[in-house]
C-alpha cells in the first residue's frame, strides 16, 4: 500500500495505458479519478478497481478542453481534499502520414491532444500538489526520444512532452514537486489495435512490433503501470526530470541483423 490516502488523476484512465496506471496505482491504495471522454469503458474500469477493493472514480473530460480539465482537477481536491499524482496520460497515435499528407489540421491536433494536454493538467494541478509535494507522470514515448517514421507530428508532440517535463521539473523542484515522463515502446493497447486493424494482417503486424523488442514482445499496460507506480512513490524521492524509457530494449541493439543470426 505504497499510495494509501493519496488521490491522483488518470487522464484516459478508461482503457490502455492509462487503465494499467489507474489499476496499478489503485492497487497500491490510491484513489484514483479517471478523466476520460470514454464514459462506458471507463464505467467497467472504475467497477472493476472497486471490485478488487480499490477506489476509483470517472470524471468526464476532454483534454483537448481547458475548462474541462481546469473542472476536473478542481472537483477532485473539493471531493477528496487534496491531489497527490497527476497523470497526463491521454493521447493518440495517427495512422502512418507523410509530410506531404500531414495537414496543418492533423499537426495542430496532435500538439493540442498529447502536448497541450499535458500542459494543462500540469497547470492546474501545480497549485495542489504544491501543498501535498506532489508528482506529475506523463505518458509520452519513444517516438519522442529516437525518431518514427511517418509519424513526425506523433513524435513532435511526444518530444514536446520530454522537454516539458524536464523544463518544469527544474522549475518545481525547489518547491518540492516532481515531474517525470514515461517513454514506452509498443503496448499492447487498444491503440495499437487500432492501428494494427487498418493494415492487410493484424495479426502479423503485431508480430513485426513483437519483433522490435529483444524481449521479444510488445508491453502489457501493467507494465507501464508499474513504471508509473514506481514515479509516483516514495520509491522515486530523488527522481526527477527523468524520462523513464520502458522499451523491453527496443532502442539498445546496433548490430546487423545478419551478424546476429550467425
Ligand atoms: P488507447 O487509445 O488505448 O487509450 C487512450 C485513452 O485515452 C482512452 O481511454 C481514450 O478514451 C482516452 N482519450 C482519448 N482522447 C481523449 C481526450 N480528448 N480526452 C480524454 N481522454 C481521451 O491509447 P494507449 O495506447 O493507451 O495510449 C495512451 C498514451 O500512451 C498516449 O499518450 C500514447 O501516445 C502513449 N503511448 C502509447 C504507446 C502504445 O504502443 N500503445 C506507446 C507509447 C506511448
Amino acid at each position: 500500500m505504497r499510495l494509501a490516502d493519496k488521490v491522483a488523476i488518470v487522464t484516459g484512465g478508461a482503457k490502455g495505458i492509462g487503465r494499467g496506471i489507474a489499476t496499478t496505482l489503485a492497487g497500491e491504495g490510491c484513489r484514483v479519478v479517471i478523466a476520460d471522454i470514454d464514459a462506458d469503458t471507463a464505467g467497467q474500469t472504475v467497477s472493476e478497481i472497486e471490485a478488487a477493493g480499490g477506489l476509483a472514480e470517472f470524471q468526464a473530460t476532454d483534454v483537448r478542453v481547458p475548462a474541462d480539465i481546469e473542472r476536473t482537477v478542481e472537483r477532485t481536491v473539493a471531493a477528496h481534499g487534496r491531489l497527490d499524482v497527476m497523470v497526463n496520460n491521454a493521447g493518440w497515435h495517427p495512422p502512418a502520414t507523410s509530410i506531404d499528407e500531414t495537414s496543418l489540421e492533423l499537426f495542430e491536433s496532435q500538439l493540442t491532444l498529447n502536448l497541450t494536454s499535458t500542459y494543462l493538467g500540469s497547470k492546474f494541478a501545480v497549485p495542489h500538489l504544491r501543498r501535498t509535494k506532489g508528482n506529475i507522470i506523463n505518458t509520452a514515448s519513444l517516438a519522442g526520444v529516437v525518431g518514427q517514421t511517418l509519424a513526425a507530428a506523433y513524435a513532435a508532440s511526444k518530444a514536446g512532452q520530454v522537454g516539458f517535463t524536464k523544463a518544469l521539473a527544474v522549475e518545481l523542484a525547489p518547491q518540492g514537486v516532481r515531474v517525470n515522463c514515461i517513454c514506452p515502446a509498443g503496448v499492447d493497447t487498444p491503440l495499437l489495435w487500432e492501428w494494427a486493424n487498418t493494415l492487410d494482417d493484424p495479426a502479423a503486424a503485431a508480430q513485426t512490433v513483437d519483433a522490435l523488442h529483444p524481449l521479444g514482445r510488445m508491453a502489457r499496460a501493467e507494465e507501464i503501470g508499474r513504471a508509473a507506480l514506481f514515479l509516483a512513490s516514495e520509491d522515486a524521492s530523488f527522481v526527477t526530470g527523468h524520462a523513464l524509457v520502458v522499451d523491453g530494449g527496443a532502442t539498445l541493439d546496433y548490430s546487423p541483423a545478419q551478424y546476429a543470426a550467425e
